[in-house]
């Protein structure tokens, strides 16, 4: 680190950052109260634009933001390595297995919430998340002045590059239940009491009732697993591009969809036609190793369990006894 950064003091318009709020958003709010481009900001931080912040850049920001260390504590990233070589993150708070699941490139904004709370949320940048509870309206990614995708390399937060205030967009297409459904799942740790329930199909409640004993990263790791085709895209299904938001609304939807019946399949031993079998399985062997929590692998191990272990090999009613205990893990 050079002198230049060591003598750096706080900045005329000092802040800390909101709960919940996104790392990328902190950081391109506090170039805008401070007068600055993004672009700009970062050079003077002596940061890598593309890069999260990470634990050893939280001193110099607690300086030159006039908080504590500490303040950042949600807002970094961590990389971790776990069994296997497979590198793990630490996204503000959550522990996240796969990169593909979060998207820091291409940010989506709920307009409601930035003229409200005047911060992005964190849970926006998480690729399955596509719905703001709190406002029971769709994120959007693009402008509706200009057309363009939205970049954090915005003049604002609220304000587009083609300086159209993102406040003003009009609300969404209307979101489809199973888009409503993971939204609430993935939010109920942050944004408990925030939001009321909307109105849902009958099923939701089941659904719900399964994601609500995972974690984010089991979440949207057990439907990325039910809802991706390898054959629509092959980038996208091995995570080397991020979905759009049409994209990522076609995996949730059929995600979901393969849940649900998948949940009406637990107890029978039997998957139904058209279920992609083996992948379904590879990936529920891999999450049974390598989920985020003791609760996610224990949930990918019942449902192989009840689902591919062949009937005879297992007691009577040992499938719905399995997954109560994986539903029980976390409530
Ligand atoms: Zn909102
Ligand atoms: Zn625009």
């Amino acid at each position: 680190m050079s002198d230049q950064i060591q003598d750096l003091g706080p900045l005329p318009f000092p802040g800390r950052p909101h709960r919940g709020e996104s790392g990328k958003g902190f950081m391109l709010r506090m170039a805008e109260v401070n007068g600055l481009e993004l672009h700009e900001f970062y050079t003077l931080l002596q940061l890598e634009p593309k890069r999260a912040i990470r634990p050893q850049d939280t001193p110099v920001l607690a300086r030159i933001f006039d908080c504590r260390v500490s303040d950042f504590d949600e807002l970094v990233v961590h990389r971790n390595y776990a069994t296997h070589c497979v590198q793990r993150h630490t996204f503000q708070g959550h522990l996240i297995t796969r990169l593909y699941l979060f998207d820091l490139r291409h940010p989506k904004v709920c307009p409601r919430c930035l003229d409200e709370y005047g911060f992005a949320r964190v849970a926006w940048d998480f690729t399955l998340f596509l719905w703001c509870p709190i406002h029971q309206c769709s994120l959007v990614e693009c402008c509706g002045a200009c057309g363009e995708q939205l970049t954090w390399f915005r003049p604002g937060i609220a304000t587009c590059v083609c300086r159209s205030r993102l406040t003003d967009l009009p609300g969404e297409h209307e979101a489809s239940w199973q888009i409503k459904v993971i939204a609430i799942a993935t939010a109920h740790q942050g944004h408990a009491g925030m939001y009321s329930s909307p109105a849902l199909p009958p099923d939701w409640g089941q659904v719900l009732g399964v994601l609500s004993a995972l974690s984010v990263d089991g979440v949207m790791r057990l439907i990325w697993m039910l809802g991706i085709s390898q054959d629509v895209d092959a980038g996208l299904a091995r995570g080397r591009r991020r979905p759009n938001y049409a994209e990522a609304a076609l995996i949730v939807e059929r995600g979901i969809d393969h849940l649900l019946a998948l949940l009406q399949h637990v107890g029978t031993g039997r998957l139904g036609a058209g279920a992609r079998v083996g992948l379904l399985l590879k990936a529920l062997e891999r999450m049974k190793e390598d989920g985020a929590t003791a609760g996610d692998r224990r949930f990918a191990a019942s449902i192989i369990e009840s689902l591919f272990q062949p009937r005879r090999a297992r007691r009577p009613g040992n499938d719905e006894k399995q997954l109560a205990l994986a539903l029980e893990v976390r409530q």
